[in-house]
């Protein structure tokens, strides 16, 4: 087995046990590795770290897979690994009675470059690095394993595989996709398109989010902005909201949307639109038609993938929500997210508190928000709490 050598100090890292090693730490490898091979990794004084999956085409050069010096990475570490993760979902009660549930999130989870999410019977599996993408047969026979479910469907599709020198692929990689795929989340009945839909096909991150909607909703006159299938809209008219307002610019995410509404006939359609438009141009409309609500979620997509777009990104996070702000009646609440892993809880606050300063509101947060707990954060891990959210009450 080839071994990665350290430069000094840099063993630092591993100490903490931040599962990284970027290609900067790295003083030379010795033997031969092929993309995603096993090697050993050590100190610049010899002291063996553990093992890692080598990613040459990548800044970050390795992934720990353990840094156990003794640690074997074979098909028997993947079984456990998986079902360690899956059994944590398990023992957890408000997981375990969920339809839809990841089960592996990537290196909080242990498993650096696994994502996998579960909806009823299927099993979505997402490998974005090179020592993860090698595993791949290892990773699939343990879900199996450790699920028993019907069909495991690949979509590695994710632009970040290119920084890893990796193709996209997709499809079945264990049985066969039902027709249709339905999952119920806190008593509403969601499609999940595994195949096109974003990333596994649903978020499943903002599930407690989506409840605190409907918790908070009674009442109120809603706009949902990024809805994608109607996710918080319909959890919204669940909670009795007296209207809801649904905007997002994918055509197919509303289709989605309208087909979910009509899969849940206790709901009151009538009390649901949907637009479909470019919501930064779509709440200065309503701003200058004089529309006011009473409760306004803004989810949009990630528009800081790194740090280095942060400024830009942080532009677009103050105008939604400066606009935001001057949309709501007294009293009302903004529902506001990131899910950029370049903007950190406390710049994400900042912003917010921007703009509601530039819209002359004194705002004040009522919770804080994040992933649900099948989304745990490694505390070595620091960058895998990516979403974040704060829910705020104006005068
Ligand atoms: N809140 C959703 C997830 C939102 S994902 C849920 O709970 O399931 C982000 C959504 O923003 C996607 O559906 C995407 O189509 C949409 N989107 C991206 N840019 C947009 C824009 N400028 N205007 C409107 N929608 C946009």
């Amino acid at each position: 087995m080839a071994q990665l050598i350290l430069k000094p100090g840099k063993d630092r890292a591993m100490a903490r046990r931040h599962p990284w090693i970027y290609d900067s730490a790295v003083a030379r490898l010795e033997g031969r590795a092929r993309p995603g091979d096993t090697v050993t990794v050590l100190s610049d004084s010899g002291k063996v770290l553990g093992k890692a999956a080598w990613s040459p085409e990548s800044k970050i050069r390795a992934r720990m897979w353990s840094f156990d010096p003794e640690a074997v990475i074979d098909h028997a570490f993947f079984k456990r690994a998986v079902a360690a993760s899956v059994a944590r979902r398990q023992r957890h009660p408000g997981l375990a009675r969920q339809d839809g549930v990841r089960l592996i999130h990537g290196e909080s989870d242990g498993l650096p470059g696994v994502v996998v999410d579960r909806f009823g019977a299927v099993v979505v599996m997402q490998l974005t690095s090179a020592g993860a993408d090698k595993w791949r047969d290892a990773i699939v026979n343990a879900l199996v394993q450790a699920t028993g479910c019907e069909a495991v469907y690949e979509r590695s599709d994710s632009d970040v595989r290119g920084r890893e020198g990796l193709e996209p692929v997709t499809g079945c990689v264990h049985g066969a996709l039902p027709d249709a795929l339905t999952i119920v989340e806190n008593g509403i009945r969601m499609e999940v398109d595994v195949v096109g839909g974003h990333k596994t096909g649903f978020y499943l991150d903002q599930r407690d989010n989506r409840l605190m909607t409907r918790e908070l909703a009674s009442g109120r006159k809603v706009l949902n902005c990024f809805c994608y299938t109607g996710g918080f809209s319909l959890q919204a008219l669940a909670g009795g909201a007296a209207s809801v307002l649904s905007i997002d610019s994918s055509g197919p995410a509303l289709s989605t949307a309208e087909r979910n509404l009509a899969l849940n006939p206790s709901l009151d359609a009538g009390r649901a639109a949907w637009q479909e438009a470019d919501v930064f141009s779509a709440l200065r409309e309503l701003r200058d038609a004089g529309e006011r609500f009473d409760m306004i979620i803004l989810d949009p997509p990630k528009f800081a993938p790194s740090a280095a777009h942060a400024e830009r990104a942080a532009r677009a996070y103050k105008d939604i929500n400066l606009l935001g702000f001057r949309l709501l009646n007294p009293g009302g609440l903004l529902m506001t997210y990131s899910c950029s892993g370049g903007i950190g809880v406390e710049l994400f606050q900042k912003i917010i508190a921007g703009a509601a300063a530039d819209a002359g509101v004194d705002g004040r947060i009522v919770h804080r928000l994040s992933a649900a707990a099948d989304h745990p954060v490694g505390l070595s891990v620091p960058e895998g709490e990516y979403l974040k959210g704060l829910c705020c009450e104006v005068p």
